[in-house]
């Protein structure tokens, strides 16, 4: 799948559920409306636009959400999805996720074909991790953490900057990455959806996060690139990878390779832009899928050439507004 600006399109994330265990204050409200279920696909449907995506030439599927594993019944999803990684179709099949129910699914994963997770820790403090994710347990997180290091599987961790929230820690998280062996990304807001908490007081550039690290650790730029948002160093004093996904501060859309699916069927071409396809209607109008293979490369093809996030100081609102919950990460 090549789009109007030459990026081919090999990756897609597909968010299962809007719904979550955790209300990051960033993320979401604390009194969210999630969608009414009849509007979801279901997993069979889930399975099917996955397949039409991989015959289409992607060769990376993230799950994500709200929280993916909360969905009832996702693990049949993950082994059908499994199949393309068997296959040889996909070379990668992953997981974006909170971690809250990660221990009792290591080994469904690693069956599955999983090798690689995401998991999002934003502070290692038990009381801090309470107050930002308002219903977590940093200890679950944990346990699931360990239990995914056991299982084998290769962990990033995710850590969204917060303005004098988290900004005292980061030396602590580059610490206990390196020793654990994960690899961590460190994220800015992104304005998506609205939330209880003014955005512009938690936007943290992470230009100045980055010239501040460079102070006490040793930060080598390597050429890893995973066709999104992140740029990575070395820490030379752990060995471990550090990214920063800075979509505010730099342009990355030269090189996107990626779409978005959400659990209605809804395809965002970019994450920072409200154009969109509707991809339940053809896959629910025939049993074929000849109609949903159109709808895509339709969508492929009005992929926009970047897009214009801006945290706005004058109007306070959210540059677009669905939440992260509803598109992923
Ligand atoms: N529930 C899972 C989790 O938290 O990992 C997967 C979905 S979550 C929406 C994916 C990632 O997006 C998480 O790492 C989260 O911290 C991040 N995120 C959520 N809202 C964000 C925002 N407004 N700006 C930047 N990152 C955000
Ligand atoms: Fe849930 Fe992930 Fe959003 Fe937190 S960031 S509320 S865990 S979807």
């Amino acid at each position: 799948m090549l789009d109007a600006f030459g990026r081919t399109i090999t990756y897609v994330r597909v968010s299962v559920t809007d719904r979550c265990d955790f209300r990051c204050v960033y993320c979401m409200a604390e009194d969210m409306t999630f969608l009414p279920k009849a509007d979801l696909l279901s997993l069979e449907e889930l399975d099917r636009l996955c397949a039409v995506f991989v015959d289409l030439g992607v060769r990376k599927i993230r799950l994500t959400g709200g929280e993916p594993l909360v969905r009832r019944n996702v693990v049949w999803l993950i082994r059908q999805l499994g199949r393309h990684v068997r296959s040889g179709a996909l070379d990668e099949l992953t997981l974006t996720t909170n971690g809250s129910q990660l221990a009792r699914f290591v080994s469904e994963l690693v069956d599955a074909g999983v090798r690689r997770l995401n998991v999002s820790v934003d502070t290692l403090d038990p009381e801090r991790f309470r107050a930002v994710t308002r219903w977590g347990r940093l200890d679950k997180v944990m346990e699931g953490i360990a239990a995914a290091k056991a299982g084998g599987l290769a962990i990033k961790i995710n850590t969204v900057a917060l303005k004098g929230f988290n900004e005292d820690e980061f030396d602590r998280l580059i610490a206990w990455c390196g020793a654990e062996g994960f690899d961590l990304t460190l994220i800015e807001t992104m304005p998506l959806g609205e939330i209880d908490a003014d955005r512009t007081d938690q936007y943290l550039p992470l230009s100045l996060v980055r010239a501040r690290l460079a102070e006490r650790w040793t930060l080598e730029d390597i050429p890893y690139r995973t066709g999104g948002p992140a740029r990575y160093v070395r820490v030379a004093e752990t060995g471990g990878r550090l990214g920063f996904i800075t979509p505010l501060t730099h342009n990355f859309c030269e090189s996107c390779n990626r779409v978005r699916v959400t659990c209605t069927g809804t395809m965002y071409m970019c994450l920072g832009q409200e154009d969109a396809v509707d991809l339940r209607a053809p896959l629910r109008a025939s049993e074929g899928n000849e109609l949903v293979r159109e709808a895509i490369l339709e969508g492929i093809a009005r992929k926009p050439k970047g897009h214009d996030f801006v945290i706005d100081r004058r109007r306070r609102r959210p540059a677009v507004r669905r939440h992260m919950s509803v598109t992923g990460g």
